[in-house]
């Protein structure tokens, strides 16, 4: 498999638009876009830093992962994605390596990519995130 860069760090926040101000007003980023992701019930907010993003989420349900998330730990660094040559085979070799998978196969994540999870029982309490963008 073939990880080629930090495609994202995902952070997890209350509001949406308080976090934004303080990305914006003190780290002197750009909000490129802010879309809802219905299926995993959050609205995310993205700033490029050089070849990687952040991606700011924000629930959109107390039930939802990231609600619960919020609730047990409160704010703060979420997951961790690698942009993957491709997503298929990387899921598939992390599975035979004995790792526990949260995505058996590629689903859609925001900005239409390409996306799976592993599991953080199995990579030291990170929750990892491959990614393939199969538009570019
Ligand atoms: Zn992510």
């Amino acid at each position: 498999m073939e990880l080629t860069h930090i495609e994202h760090i995902g952070i997890a926040v209350s509001n949406l638009e308080d976090s934004i101000r303080f990305y914006e007003d003190v780290l002197g980023l750009k909000c490129y876009g802010i879309e809802e992701v219905k299926e995993q019930k959050v609205r995310t907010a993205f700033f490029q830093v050089g070849q990687s993003k952040i991606e700011l989420l924000e629930s959109t349900d107390p039930e939802g992962p990231i609600g619960k998330f919020v609730e047990k730990k409160g704010e703060g660094i979420h997951h961790l994605a690698f942009a993957v040559k491709n997503l298929e085979s990387a899921l598939k070799e992390t599975e035979e390596k004995g790792v526990q998978l949260i995505d058996h196969t590629p689903r859609k994540g925001a900005e239409g990519l390409d996306i799976g999870f592993l599991h953080p029982k199995s990579t030291h309490s990170v929750l990892m995130e491959f990614c393939e963008n199969k538009n570019k």
